[in-house]
This record gives C-alpha cells, sequence and structure tokens, in this order.
C-alpha cells in the first residue's frame, strides 16, 4: 500500500463503521500515530487526540507494549488498562487488532462495574468464611478440650457444651440469613401479588415477641390508625421485615423501654411518587450517629461487632430488610437521635 492509500480518509466505510460502534474505538497507523478516533473515544482522551502519537494519549506501559508488539507482528492482544478520568477510578479491556497492513483498531471496552462486582463477591466470602470460622473454631477447640483434658470434669464439660450450643446456633442463624438473603435478592425483580391483611401481620408479629419482651421488661405498643390495611406482597417476606426491625429495637434499644410500632394512614408519599402506607419502627436505645446510618444496611456492617455478636446478631437482618422493602417497590429511611433514640420507617406502595 503507498502512503496515500494508507490515509484512513481512503476508508470511509471503516470511519462510518467505527462511529458506529459503542465502544471508544482508536486507529492507529503502523506510523504509531492515530489517524482516527471515534466520539466515544474523543469523550474519553479529549478532541485533541487524533494525528498525536499513542504513546502520548494512553499514557500506560502495559497498553504501549501490547500495541508495539501488534505493530510488529499483527497478532490480536488483549490488556487491561486502569485510569482515573474527573478523579472517578475507571478500568478497561483494550483489544488491539490489526486492521490491513497500515493499521491497528484500538477497542476499550469499560470493565469498571465487572471489577467492582467481582471485589464485592471476594469481599462478601471473605466476610462469610470468617463468620464461619470464628464459631466453628470455637467448637472445635472445646469438643478437643472434652476429649481430652475436661474429660471426667462434667462441670467443665456442662458448661463447654453450653458454649458449644451457643455458637452451633450462631453459625444456624447466619445460614438462614444467608439463604434469606439469597432468596430475596434473586426475586428481587419480581413484585410480590398476594393480598396481605397488613394490620393483621403487624400484630401477629408483635404477640409473638411479647415472651421475650417480658423477660426484659420491654414494651411493643401498636398504634394502629387504620380499621383494616390490604396490600400485595409476601406474607413471610414481610413478616420478616417486621421481625427484624423489633429484634434491632430489642437488641439495641435497651432494656425496660417502650417499642413504638405506628402504620400511617395511606397517603401520597412523595419517597415513592405514588400512594403507600408508611410503617415506623421506634426505639428509646441509644441512637446512632448520622455518618454510620447510610452503611447500616451493608451486608455484615455492625457499627460495634463485639455487642451485635453478643447480642447474637448476623450482621445480615437491615440488609435482608433493605432487599425485601425494594422487592415490595418500597423504600427504608432511618432516622436517628443520639441519646434518644432511633425510628426504621417502611413505605410501601398501595396500589
Ligand atoms: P445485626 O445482626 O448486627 O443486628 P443488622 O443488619 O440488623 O445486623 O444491623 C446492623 C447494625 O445496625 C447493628 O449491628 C447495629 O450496630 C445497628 N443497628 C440496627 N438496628 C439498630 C437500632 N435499633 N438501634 C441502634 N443501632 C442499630
Amino acid at each position: 500500500m503507498s502512503p496515500s492509500t494508507s490515509k484512513i480518509e481512503n476508508y470511509p466505510n471503516l470511519i462510518l463503521f467505527l462511529d458506529a460502534i459503542p465502544l471508544p474505538g482508536v486507529i492507529i497507523g503502523t506510523d504509531e500515530f492515530v489517524h482516527y478516533a471515534n466520539k466515544k473515544a474523543r469523550d474519553l482522551f479529549g478532541d485533541l487526540i487524533q494525528d498525536r502519537h499513542y504513546i502520548t494519549v494512553m499514557r500506560d506501559p502495559e497498553v504501549s507494549d501490547a500495541i508495539e508488539a501488534v505493530i510488529k507482528d499483527s497478532d490480536t492482544r488483549k490488556t487491561r488498562w486502569a485510569t482515573s478520568l474527573s478523579s472517578v477510578d475507571l478500568v478497561f479491556e483494550v483489544h488491539i487488532t490489526s486492521i490491513g497492513s497500515q493499521h491497528l483498531l484500538v477497542t476499550f471496552e469499560d470493565s469498571t462495574q465487572v471489577e467492582k462486582s467481582n471485589q464485592i463477591r471476594r469481599d462478601f466470602v471473605t466476610n462469610v468464611s470468617h463468620e464461619l470460622k470464628t464459631p466453628l473454631t470455637s467448637i472445635i477447640g472445646f469438643l478437643e478440650t472434652i476429649q481430652t483434658t475436661a474429660k471426667n470434669d462434667q462441670k467443665a464439660q456442662e458448661k463447654f457444651l453450653s458454649i458449644m450450643s451457643d455458637e452451633a446456633n450462631r453459625m444456624d442463624r447466619l445460614v438462614n440469613d444467608l439463604m434469606s438473603l439469597n432468596q430475596v435478592e434473586s426475586q428481587e425483580r419480581s413484585k410480590p401479588t398476594t393480598k396481605i391483611e397488613l394490620t393483621e401481620l403487624i400484630k401477629e408479629t408483635v404477640e409473638k415477641f411479647l415472651p421475650v419482651c417480658k423477660k426484659t421488661n420491654n414494651s411493643v405498643v401498636f398504634e394502629n390508625l387504620n380499621e383494616k390495611l390490604q396490600i400485595e406482597g409476601d406474607l413471610d417476606q414481610l413478616q420478616q421485615v417486621i421481625s427484624n426491625l423489633i429484634e434491632n429495637a430489642l437488641k439495641y434499644g435497651g432494656t425496660e423501654k417502650e417499642i413504638k410500632i405506628k402504620l400511617h394512614t395511606p397517603s401520597f408519599q412523595p419517597l415513592l411518587q405514588k400512594h403507600g402506607v408508611v410503617l415506623d419502627v421506634a426505639d428509646q436505645g441509644d441512637g446512632i450517629p448520622d455518618e454510620y446510618i447510610p452503611r447500616l444496611t451493608e451486608r455484615f456492617y455492625r457499627i460495634d461487632s463485639h455487642r451485635s455478636r453478643q447480642v447474637g446478631g448476623t450482621g445480615l437482618g437491615l440488609s435482608i430488610v433493605k432487599h425485601i422493602v425494594h422487592r415490595h417497590r418500597g423504600r427504608l429511611r432511618i432516622e436517628s437521635k443520639v441519646g434518644k433514640g432511633s425510628t426504621f420507617s417502611i413505605y410501601l406502595p398501595i396500589e
């Protein structure tokens, strides 16, 4: 090919094609200069990319090495490019392919989200393993002690068996919560449609907590502003939401306190942009400092891990609540005043 035929303008179809692909795409000549950059590539590198040496555009040793290698042997290559644009960290998969003998096509596929999801998955597995490993290590340790040093010590055996039972229950709660979370996450796209009498469900759920309340001298008061209130939902999951919130109010709200549950009259909810009902679960506990509130629904996030474990927490309760509420196309809002208490409010749409 003569120098004039190597000009990219001589291949109008190639330019049309490049402008049509939904990725940043750059044509580099074997002379190492940028011959053409589509709109998405200009958005990424700036409008002045054209006719510059590729090294001054990408400024990444791995990308440069890969381009250099394709110029040499024409074999397609793939590499990763991590960069920061307007202080946002981005990761691209860069594909470099030779087209004809004079040009290369370099495309940039944004893999930031994929890398983030992979990281979240890895963190999740690390957390689950850690949460299971701690009670398991304790059980194994006490079993060994019972089989050896405490073989003939009945009193010690009883004490250790009781600890082992607590630890096994902790693992059981964790596995149950993990299964709930998994189930509700997989169902999140399908909105439940069973007709549910919400006031009845709340009453029944509150009753289940009465024996626990008696032990700690707590009371649960249900203020209901509706005769009957029917909504579309998933009975078990809504019961789990109410239970988790009451349980937390009991766990973190202190003893000898009142937990107030209020079901408001349905009205237009700006938060949902439609008609809906609000359910508040309010405690008189220590409250939650503002900076922690946005993180409470993250899996395994606890303000005080030691306290959460002591009261039997798994760190998954509010994450489950959030996913169930989202499945019902609702929202969760948390308001808290340090020293006064916290209110967890569920907004549910009524069709
Ligand atoms: P856990 O099993 O640890 O209770 P959750 O997901 O239910 O997990 O809650 C996450 C964290 O949020 C808790 O560890 C606790 O620090 C905080 N939290 C939840 N509910 C309340 C509440 N009513 N008052 C104060 N802190 C709370």
